[in-house]
């Protein structure tokens, strides 16, 4: 019965997209036999996932797995923790294994039941999640129905019978589960930015770019193709793209004379918007020109970038010019140097002392070189700190650089150097796992730090 065999699908990585990759196998028909559930990893924590998964659906589970787990498979759904590197995917691969990422899963469940969704899906280095949330803001303004799924978001395999309900679908799409995404075709497709970040994960830059313009493959002349006029990938590749193709940034969709400009039309006063930093105005120019695309007017995007709120932790003020002048910003989410370099762009009017470091990923910070001049200081601090002290050096830092152990160093140092006028500024540049278990936990730990400082008076503590 060997052909019945190859039927297995194996759902490889036990996390959260995971387990809802294997609930949505079971819920459309799967039986439990024909579902394999492993990851190459085998702990006390996943041992207990894999236990109460056996027990709830009756699946078999495999930990520590290696190559000899493809036996019988037919396709594998990857979880985005694995590398194509991985010798299972290598294997899997080499054998002429389908191998689809989660959301692949996802978008095959909604073609295969019939329903008509409404896709719109971004990708690109930096400014995803503030983009899928600022289309939502405008679409709820305007109204319509949808949901929001992918990355930094819900598990799109275990929200599709509310996705089909919506019958629109806000989608953030990263790379790794672009890299399993074959021809997925959406009405709309947003690439903001193509920067170096993850290089650990993939092969090389070349490869990274493939995968983040695969979000444009499917797409007929009836879908829309949103680049941006900063981004050379994007750039490159709008000429070839088959889907009519804006390029944000230029002509008609752009920022002129302090007004939004989408599709040649003046919606919102650059001064009205709750943000002001130039990244933000261009994601914001993303998100409109994706949400008229799905049936939003242009009351609709005033109205919803009118109401926007910057999430936590991307250029979030977290202690105000009090007593001493100083305003101290929370940019924890900026884990590679295009982050930073945006957020030194948005403050090229003040002094900044800037925070960088966290764990090292080995990535080159030239893109940062050039907005140093607007630095009072540069604090370095964490695992990456040496390395990123010892460029300032190299690159020609005319300003203060200064190396210290960790985060709390790093704050104390700062509150020595800043004067009134400042910005105190935590933009890492890089991951924080030396020192927390994430982005949330440094910012929240960062702004804490800064709250605590106050003395009254205002004399640094
Ligand atoms: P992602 O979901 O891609 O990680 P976020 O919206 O969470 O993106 O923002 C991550 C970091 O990148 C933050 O520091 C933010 O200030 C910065 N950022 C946001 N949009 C852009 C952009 N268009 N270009 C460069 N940096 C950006």
């Amino acid at each position: 019965m060997n052909a019945e065999r190859a039927e297995k699908t194996l759902v490889y990585g036990l996390g959260e997209s995971g387990l809802a990759a294997v609930r949505v196998l079971l819920e459309r028909g799967g039986s439990a036999d024909a579902v394999l559930a492993a990851d190459r990893l085998d702990n006390e924590g996943l041992r207990e996932v894999a236990r109460k998964l056996r027990e709830a659906s009756g699946v078999r589970t495999e930990l520590g797995a290696g190559a000899d787990v493809l036996e019988g498979v037919g396709r594998v759904i990857a979880s985005p923790g694995v590398r194509p590197a991985d010798e299972v995917l290598r294997e899997a691969e080499r054998r002429n294994i389908p191998v689809l990422s989660e959301v692949a899963l996802g978008l095959e469940m909604l073609r295969n039941s019939g329903s008509e969704v409404r896709v719109s899906a971004v990708t690109g280095t930096n400014g995803k999640t503030t983009v899928a949330d600022m289309t939502s803001r405008i679409l709820r303004a305007a109204g319509l129905s949808h949901v929001v799924a992918g990355n930094s978001w819900k598990v799109l395999s275990g929200s599709l019978e509310e996705v089909r309900e919506a019958g629109r679908l806000v989608l953030e799409v990263s790379s790794f589960q672009l890299h399993y995404l074959p021809e997925p075709g959406f009405e709309v497709a947003a690439l903001l930015n193509v920067r170096p970040d993850h290089m650990n994960w993939h092969a090389s830059f070349e490869e990274y770019v493939r995968d983040k313009l695969n979000i444009f493959s499917g797409q007929t002349e009836d879908s829309l193709a949103l680049v941006s006029a900063k981004d050379p990938a994007g750039l490159e590749a709008a000429p070839d793209l088959l889907a009519e193709t804006v390029v944000v940034g230029e002509g008609g969709t752009r920022v002129s004379e302090g007004w939004l400009l989408v599709g040649g039309e003046r919606v919102v006063a650059v001064d009205e918007l709750p943000f002001s930093e130039p990244h933000n105005l261009e994601n914001a120019l993303f998100a409109a020109s994706a949400a008229m695309r799905l049936g939003a007017g242009a009351e609709a995007v005033r109205e919803g970038l009118l109401g926007y709120r910057l999430k936590p932790h991307r250029m979030q003020p977290v202690r105000r010019e009090v007593e001493d002048g100083v305003l101290w910003v929370d940019d924890s989410k900026a884990t590679n140097p295009a982050a930073v370099a945006a957020a030194l762009g948005s403050f090229a009017d003040r002094p900044v002392v800037l925070l960088l470091g966290g764990s090292e990923k080995e990535t080159d910070f030239a893109e940062v070189a050039p907005h140093l001049g607007g630095c009072r200081a540069v604090i370095c601090y964490g695992e990456a700190g040496e390395r990123l002290h010892r460029w300032l050096g190299e690159v020609g830092y005319a300003g203060e650089a200064r190396l210290v152990a960790g985060l709390a160093a790093a704050v104390e140092a700062a509150r020595e150097v800043a004067r009134a006028g400042d910005v105190v500024l935590l933009s890492p540049g890089c991951a924080s796992f030396d020192e927390f278990s994430g982005y949330t936990e440094r910012g929240e730990v960062f702004a804490r730090l800064a709250a605590g400082g106050a003395t009254p008076g205002g004399a640094p503590g």
